[in-house]
């Protein structure tokens, strides 16, 4: 495995190779989810790279760019563990030259839900990755189900600029008991490890209530925020795998997101129906 910090060295290590490349993009404090994303590449790749960068443009000023957890040395390990190719540290520096352009997330995508609270979150990421499909040019790219929204601009982004990217979205990781896998859960001290459980039980009775046949999603909803209570929510929502509210539940085409604080810790689930 090579660890790559510059981006030439990196497009000539690449551009050599011939055969799939699979792709998978992160901000590092690597865990299960992480490593089920890097496992579905290596299967079904030629040559993995793994990326590494805690983008400074998907931050609002106001949040953890700083504190976010950096665990560089057990993160290459794990990667070298799970087969991978190539791990890619860039610089800040180097990923925002002077005269940078900017990439838009459509607003009706990039104003709601965690944009309505993020403002300009999702532009940094377009922007981030635009570079990252550019330098690397990958076959396949990995996302998680569990940034659902985030899944959804990027398809878009793909779709919309012709790319020729396949985007393989993987299934949510959880702990054992059912807390979502997140970086940020190292912010979480034990007794806000077990209110976050509250986002997976909300969402599991969910589920159960329409496994028996409740369709209206307001009244879901109302279930979901009593369970979630007392915590304080951001948002909860039932939509369409377009992010377009919708008053029924549609098997196969609807998305239940959730948006919490757990203490001061931010934290999203969702669940695919
Ligand atoms: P991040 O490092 O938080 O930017 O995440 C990198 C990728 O891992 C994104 O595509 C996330 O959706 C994905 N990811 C994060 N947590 C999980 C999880 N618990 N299960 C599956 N994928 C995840």
């Amino acid at each position: 495995m090579k660890v790559i910090r510059d981006i030439k060295e990196l497009v000539s290590q690449l551009r050599k190779l011939s055969g799939t490349i699979g792709f998978v993009p992160t901000m590092g404090a690597l865990h299960d989810g992480h490593k089920s994303l890097i496992r579905a590449s290596t299967e079904n790749n030629d040559v993995t790279i793994v990326s590494i960068f805690v983008n400074p443009t998907q931050f609002l000023p106001n949040e953890d760019l700083q504190k976010y957890p950096r665990t560089e040395e057990l993160d290459i390990n794990l990667c070298q563990n799970c087969g991978v190719d190539f791990v890619f540290l860039p610089s800040v520096e180097q990923m925002y030259p002077k005269n940078d352009i900017k990439i838009m997330a459509p607003q009706n995508y990039s104003s709601i839900f965690e944009g309505a609270t993020r403002k300009g979150h999702f532009d940094g990421v377009l922007t981030v990755l635009n570079k990252f499909f550019n330098i690397i040019r990958p076959t396949n790219v990995y996302f998680g189900k569990k940034d659902a929204q985030q899944l959804i601009i990027v398809q878009n982004f793909i779709k919309t600029t012709f790319s020729d990217i396949n985007v393989v979205a993987c299934d949510i990781k959880r702990s054992s008991d059912g807390l979502a896998l997140s970086s940020r859960n190292v912010y979480l001290n034990e007794e806000e490890k077990l209110s976050a459980l509250k986002l997976f039980r909300s969402l599991k009775t969910a589920n159960k209530l329409i496994d028996d046949g409740l369709d209206n999603s307001d009244t879901i909803i109302i279930k979901i925020k009593s369970i979630l209570e007392p915590l304080k929510i951001d948002y909860v929502a039932i939509t369409n795998r377009n992010l377009e509210n919708i008053s029924k539940v549609e098997k196969n085409n609807t998305l239940i997101l959730i948006a919490v604080y757990v203490g001061t810790t931010r934290l999203i689930d969702n669940l695919w129906i």
